[in-house]
């Protein structure tokens, strides 16, 4: 019979550290033998790993647990440190770069926001991203606090092992190899994602979906995205390219897609399209304030103006984003039937104007997804909004460290060190 191999005492201790990182994260405030009830662990090891946790910052104490029932010294209780040390989550939007600086509980210190739609080429975009990511590192480094790492959310397809950015079909980038370039200009650990892979987590994390262990996150912008968790996980798929649900085929013979392909769902419901319904209309002969709001230049439309438009009864907006809404829905009964999520989070810049989207998402995926699976499943508007991918950037982070925190523990220059 094969002998199974075991596990060093250095792995099995880490994982003991995080599953008391996790389980703090999660229940907080826990006293020590509260922790050693839900982890199952005994007393003596709780005490040796929280000691070593404490001692490193990463965990704090935060007064006496009144429930306890404990005989002798009063229990004191404990949570994750948001003092432990900084983060920084940024977004490489199609057409705009965000940047946030955050404690250890995501609590936003700095930020830095810029367009790139004056920006022509590749290097003058990575340029910009560059400078902002420096600009964020000196706020952690004119504060001298430890710094655990970035997290950088892109729009496409990225190769996990080594952070190049494969293909964004909305930038028309292919083979950036971008965690050995942004690691050259700044050296710290970079964690490279798809943008809707990274708000999952956000919001799975710090936002709307918290209680959720199944959730669909839909970016909706300039184009289309998705991130899924299933099983409090986010899921990979084979490459890591799972999620890609903007370039679902809806209309076999729709509109060309970015992607190469026909008829995409987000060629349906995306910023693009929101922008192609309004103009429609109103080649068509209907009237609508957007007429003059433009000029009648529609590259001047923006998701803002719309969502004002609509706020004072116009009817090409009203319209135009019931259609965003019709669309949104059939392809959400689809997913929703085929993953049978607790809940289905909206952002992007599209998620302004979800007061005039959101009931006919409801209705239609009520209409069209088994009654059963589509009861189960709570449609909420992110709650970080434009921010949840940045937070899903700390989110990403966070969840490296609480997972791996040796190389926190044994760092000696104040930075983390993944393996
Ligand atoms: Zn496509």
């Amino acid at each position: 019979m094969p002998k199974l191999k075991s596990v060093d005492h250095t792995t099995m201790r880490e994982m003991n550290l995080a599953l008391v990182l996790t389980t703090l994260r999660l229940h907080a405030p826990i006293a020590r033998s509260g922790l050693s009830n839900m982890t199952g662990l005994n007393k003596a090891t709780v005490s040796s790993l929280v000691r070593e946790l404490l001692q490193k910052g990463l965990v704090r104490e935060i007064g006496i647990d009144t429930t306890s029932s404990d005989i002798g010294r009063p229990a004191i209780n404990l949570e994750l440190n948001p003092e432990a040390g900084y983060i920084i989550g940024a977004e490489l939007g199609v057409d705009f770069i965000s940047v946030i600086v955050t404690n250890f509980a995501a609590e936003i210190l700095a930020r830095r926001y810029e367009s790139t739609l004056q920006l022509k080429s590749q290097e003058e975009i990575l340029n910009r991203l560059i400078r902002l990511l420096k600009e964020g590192y000196q706020e952690v480094a004119r504060n001298q606090r430890p710094f655990f790492g970035i997290g950088l959310g892109v729009p496409g397809l990225v190769d996990d092992a080594d952070g190049t950015l494969i293909f964004a079909p909305n930038l028309g980038w292919t083979g950036v190899p971008l965690r050995t370039l942004l690691e050259h200009e700044l050296n710290v650990p970079f964690f490279i994602d798809n943008e809707a892979n990274m708000a999952a987590l956000g919001e799975n994390y710090f936002g709307v979906g918290q209680d959720s262990d199944s959730l669909i996150y839909i970016n909706v912008g300039v184009g289309l995205g998705g991130g899924i968790v299933l099983n409090g996980q986010l899921l990979p798929g084979a490459l890591g390219f799972a999620g890609e649900i903007g370039h679902m085929t809806i209309d076999p013979d729709g509109l060309e897609c970015n992607c190469g392909n026909r008829g995409c769902w987000e060629t349906l419901v995306s910023q693009r399209a929101l922008f192609r319904y309004v103009k429609e209309a109103i080649l068509a002969g209907s009237t609508s304030i957007l007429s003059t709001a433009t000029g009648g230049n529609f590259d001047r439309l923006t998701v803002p103006m719309i969502v004002q438009a609509a706020q004072q009864g116009d009817i090409v907006a009203l319209q135009s984003f019931e259609k965003i809404g019709y669309w949104l829905g059939i392809g959400l009964a689809g997913l929703i039937n085929t993953l049978n999520p607790e809940c289905t989070v909206i952002g992007g810049t599209l998620s302004l104007g979800h007061e005039f989207f959101l009931p006919v998402v409801t209705e239609i995926v009520s209409r069209r997804a088994l009654r059963w699976s589509s009861q189960a499943c709570e449609i909420a508007i992110a709650s970080h909004g434009t921010d949840s991918c940045a937070i899903g950037g700390i989110a990403t982070v966070y969840r490296k460290v609480l997972s791996q925190p040796t190389g926190w523990l044994h760092q000696e220059n104040g930075q983390y060190q993944p393996r």
